[in-house]
């Protein structure tokens, strides 16, 4: 659970931009951690919440800007282009501020807001994270900082509250970017593997359920095969804790971080095309582990 820290000495005033499935859970950890929140989302009604926990409502983006400590959890680079760089948020900065950026973005995008935040002497940590809406909202997740060394040890105190583990990456953001599309393209690939060797079992008569119960306690007795074994061996895919278009995001962010650097990723290639016949099947508001229903149907049987 995440830890009170003194109020007298510690309290920060932070923007928070960005309350979906995961931004809601960490904006309350902050909150429950002695800080004042300012938060702004899209929808207003999603800030409502926080406002009853006593949080301050923020007219605009910009306002949420006007902070010492600014967290965005944005959907994508469109989200973040159109909420704090066209926005002009950047520009309502409160000066010398830090801001955090928790988003699953692209590699360019990375580099790009780094030296936008340098042109404005504010400070720029890009930290993705690992783990689903359940782990913000537990302060469970692992957090993945990368910038400016002391802009990183600013706000590390911060990040304690909602995470399980801080583990910085380096001193240029963009290098977290790539260890998070890294991980997220791997688990893609774990999901569609999982799908097939599901299906494999479901089409010889036997309950994915038991192979997977095998795996997991056996081969592939990692985090992230018990979470997502256990998604797809009960077909629970809504609410989506990661909707399927992020899932497509992430890995079309591989391929183009691939292809900047002639990089091949076959499987990235692959799995692009399974998102997308997901999704033209009707699958876009599910969980991305619903990608196992494409090898499912592929296999002639019932989603
Ligand atoms: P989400 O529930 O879909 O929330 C997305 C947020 O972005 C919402 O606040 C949404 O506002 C806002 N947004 C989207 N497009 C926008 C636009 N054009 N203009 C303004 N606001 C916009 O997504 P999430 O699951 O919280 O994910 C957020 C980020 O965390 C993503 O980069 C994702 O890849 C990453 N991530 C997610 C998970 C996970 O398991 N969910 C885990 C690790 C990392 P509205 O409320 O108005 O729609």
């Amino acid at each position: 659970m995440p830890r009170l820290v003194d109020k007298e000495e510690t309290m920060t005033t932070i923007g928070f931009v960005g309350l979906g499935n995961m931004g809601s859970g960490i904006a309350s950890n902050l909150m429950a951690g002695g800080h004042e929140i300012v938060a702004w989302n899209r929808s207003p009604g999603k800030v409502d919440d926080l406002v009853a926990k006593g949080a301050r409502r923020a007219a605009s983006a910009g306002a949420a800007f006007d902070a010492e400590v600014v967290f965005s959890m944005l959907a994508d680079d469109a989200a973040i282009e159109a909420v704090i760089v066209a926005s002009g948020a950047l520009d309502a900065a409160r000066p010398g501020a830090t801001h955090v950026n928790l988003s699953t973005i692209s590699i360019s995008l990375a580099r790009r807001l780094e030296a936008l935040h340098r042109e404005r002497g504010l400070g720029y940590v890009a930290a993705p994270v690992l783990g689903r809406p359940d782990a913000a909202a537990a302060g469970q997740l692992v957090i993945l900082p990368a910038g400016d060394p002391a802009a990183v040890e600013k706000v590390r105190p911060l990040l304690e509250l909602f995470a399980r583990r801080v583990w910085p990456v380096g001193d240029e953001a963009y290098r977290a970017n790539v260890i998070k599309l890294g991980c997220n393209f791997a688990l893609a690939a774990m999901i569609e593997t999982l799908g097939e060797a599901g299906a494999l079992a479901a089409a010889h008569g036997v309950d994915p359920k038991d192979l997977f119960a095998v795996m997991t306690e056996t081969l592939f007795a990692a985090p992230a095969y018990k979470t997502y074994a256990a998604l797809i061996g009960e077909r629970r895919f809504s609410p989506a804790g990661f909707a399927m278009p992020l899932g497509l995001k992430d890995v079309r962010l591989a391929l183009q971080a691939g292809e900047e650097k002639h990089a091949s990723l076959p499987i990235g290639s692959l799995l692009r095309d399974r998102f997308l016949e997901a999704i033209a099947h009707g699958d876009g508001e599910l969980d991305w582990s619903a990608l196992s229903l494409v090898s499912r149907r592929a296999a002639g049987l019932e989603a």
